[in-house]
């Protein structure tokens, strides 16, 4: 993620990744109490874009809030050291990480003292760019009575990492999770859809996180004259969808080959995924003439 020269944006200020440090007496590192986001810069047609950089950052202002973080950052400051990061540390096209941490507190109460720190690398397609072998997972999403599921807390990761963990020690290549009244809620870091008799089907908000990148589905699925309905996702649902994808910042759109070891009949390719898939890449790379290929 980092090497001898790279730079970060801590506090107002680039530093060198290597020789910056954290408190050790602080909430975020013993309790998981901070509060992050992550983009992706494109390398476009028009220059270095970052894909919806202002709802990353609303979305960070909301996380932060809804655990009583303070945030005492502009987001369009903000955005401006995300590009200025990426120039100094010479990438076109980048994952970038914003981070807001506490600082020296041991409380088991909201914190007064934040910090925030952008990071950026090179990162491929989080999860590979082959179709995907899913499990329907042991482990549940948070229940949203116990934490906000729709802020990005870095403690609640802790259920994504053990849900992915096992989902690989057990041969596949990330987990769907079901939620607090056992229906289908989303991977350990990604929004789900299922295609079915031409239909695209993804759970209402409630019990999911708000992607962005499902956000920009629904709107994509809507642009194209997909239907597109957000409704409550069984098991079986998925099962015998005709074929299914993933979504996210880091994983951008990507095709489900087979849920617990049953494959989906739809070839990935004739899928309406795959177009949307395509059209998402149009989107973030900012080709507005591409052909959409159904
Ligand atoms: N679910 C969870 C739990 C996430 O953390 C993320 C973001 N990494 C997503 C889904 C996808 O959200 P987005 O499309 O905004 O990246």
């Amino acid at each position: 993620y980092y090497n001898q020269n790279t730079k970060i944006f801590l506090n107002g200020e680039f530093v060198l990744a290597k020789s910056a440090g954290v408190d050790l007496f602080g909430q975020s590192l013993h309790y998981g109490y901070g509060a992050f986001e992550g983009l992706r810069a494109y390398n476009t047609h028009n220059g270095t874009r970052i894909f919806k950089a202002e709802a990353h950052f609303e979305r960070l202002r909301k996380s932060c809030e809804s655990i009583g973080l303070p945030y005492k950052w502009n987001n369009r400051t903000l955005i401006e050291k995300c590009y200025e990061l990426l120039e100094i540390n010479n990438l076109r096209a980048a994952y970038i990480r914003p981070l807001v941490f506490s600082g020296s507190n041991m409380h088991l109460t909201s914190s007064e003292d934040a910090n925030i720190m952008l990071a950026a690398w090179e990162w491929g397609p989080y999860l590979g760019q082959n179709l995907l072998n899913v499990n329907i997972s042991k482990y549940e999403r948070p229940n949203p009575k116990s934490f906000h599921i729709d802020a990005k807390i870095s403690g609640q990761y802790i259920n994504s990492i053990l849900a992915s963990t096992d989902a690989i020690r057990n041969g596949y290549d990330e987990a769907l999770m079901l939620d607090q009244d056992g229906y289908v809620a989303q991977a350990s870091s990604e929004n789900i859809f299922i295609e079915k008799d031409y239909k695209i089907y993804t759970p209402p908000l409630g019990d999911v996180f708000p992607g962005i990148t499902r956000k920009t589905v629904i709107g994509i699925c809507k642009e194209l004259g997909f239907e597109i309905i957000e409704k409550k996702l069984t098991v079986q649902d998925i099962y015998t969808a005709d074929s299914a994808f993933l979504s996210g910042t880091a994983a951008e759109i990507i095709g489900i080959k087979q849920v617990d070891h049953i494959v989906y009949k739809e070839e990935w390719e004739h899928s309406i995924g795959a177009t949307i898939q395509r059209k998402y890449k149009n989107l973030v790379l900012e080709q507005e003439n591409y052909e959409v290929i159904i």
